[in-house]
């Protein structure tokens, strides 16, 4: 039997928002069963404001993935979910002092370090997971992302990106989704962008907070940053990352094989909201153990 878990006790964070540019704090505390992830905005002066993560909070998608409540959006929340999610944390409140989730190094890992520091801990009630048992897609303009079920408990992904400028081109990535297998594999790939697009970004208010310490930038004549980069694939490792924070408005640990082609935040979404659109392809799992686990 797998029971949910929280962090066992508050896990700090400090840093500035990619896109906003601000200064902000954020603190990853212990949150009871069934209550998932929660964002709480706590800005000086103001009362509190919760936005909880689901998909029906769900307000932009372009560059990032935003969140919104009660008139209060919240930016950029893909890689902190995606590191507790990874992780299979199951609940857990977030409070900021700001609208965006810091950046840190651009990638999942300083989040994974800092909630592996502080630990988990098991919880009262076991953990359910959404079984995918017919197949879903959605597609938009030559992308696509199509579920399919899967002979094996847990969630098999196929990701493959295809972009024109050459220091990226064509990626696939396959990876079958666990704690390790996030932590080694996935969690310490960067956000990457292309420096022809900088100026465009920041004209829209966009990337504020970007520079080469947080993000991969790619130039014409190939990676701009002094160190290079972390994976010889680390684009669509970092898609695949975006993913897994993005399949956390869901609710729930997703299990089936999951593929994707030249997908993105707004694709993603748009899944979650296909999967609770269509009850007809899914089944709950309660307390089953995915098989990364059991062997
Ligand atoms: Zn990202």
């Amino acid at each position: 039997m797998v029971f949910q878990s929280t962090v066992s006790r508050e896990a700090r964070f400090t840093g500035v928002g990619l896109h906003t540019g601000a200064p902000v704090t954020l603190s990853v505390r212990p949150a009871v069963v069934d209550s998932g992830f929660r964002f709480v905005i706590a800005r000086p002066g103001m009362q509190p404001v919760t936005i909880h993560a689901r998909s029906g909070n769900i307000q932009a998608t372009s560059y990032a993935t935003s969140l919104g409540q009660d008139g209060v959006q919240l930016h950029t929340v893909e890689h902190l979910l995606a590191a507790l999610a990874g992780l299979e944390v199951d609940n857990a409140e977030m409070w900021l002092d700001s609208c965006e989730v810091p950046v840190m190094d651009g990638s999942a890992m300083p989040f994974v370090e800092g909630l592996k520091a502080v630990g988990r801990v098991e919880q009262s009630k076991e953990r359910s997971a959404v079984r995918i048992t017919r197949p879903l897609r959605v597609e938009a303009e030559g992308k696509w992302i199509e579920l399919l079920p899967a002979a094996v408990p847990g969630l098999t992904i196929d990701y493959a990106i295809d972009f024109e400028h050459p220091s990226v081109g064509q990626q696939r990535f396959h990876l079958e989704l666990s704690p390790q297998n996030f932590e080694n594999e996935l969690a310490a790939a960067r956000t990457f962008g292309f420096a022809a697009e900088v100026d465009y970004l920041k004209s829209r208010g966009l990337a504020r907070g970007g520079s080469l310490d947080n993000a991969v930038v790619i130039g014409e004549d190939g990676v701009l940053n002094p160190g290079g980069l972390r994976f010889a694939d680390e684009p669509v490792r970092h898609k695949v990352l975006d993913l897994v924070g993005d399949l956390a408005l869901l609710g729930f640990p997703l299990w089936g094989h999951l593929i994707a082609h030249r997908s993105g935040h707004a694709l993603h979404t748009r899944l979650v909201e296909e999967i609770l659109r269509r009850p007809d392809c899914w089944e709950y799992v309660h307390g089953a153990e995915p098989a990364a686990l059991a062997v």
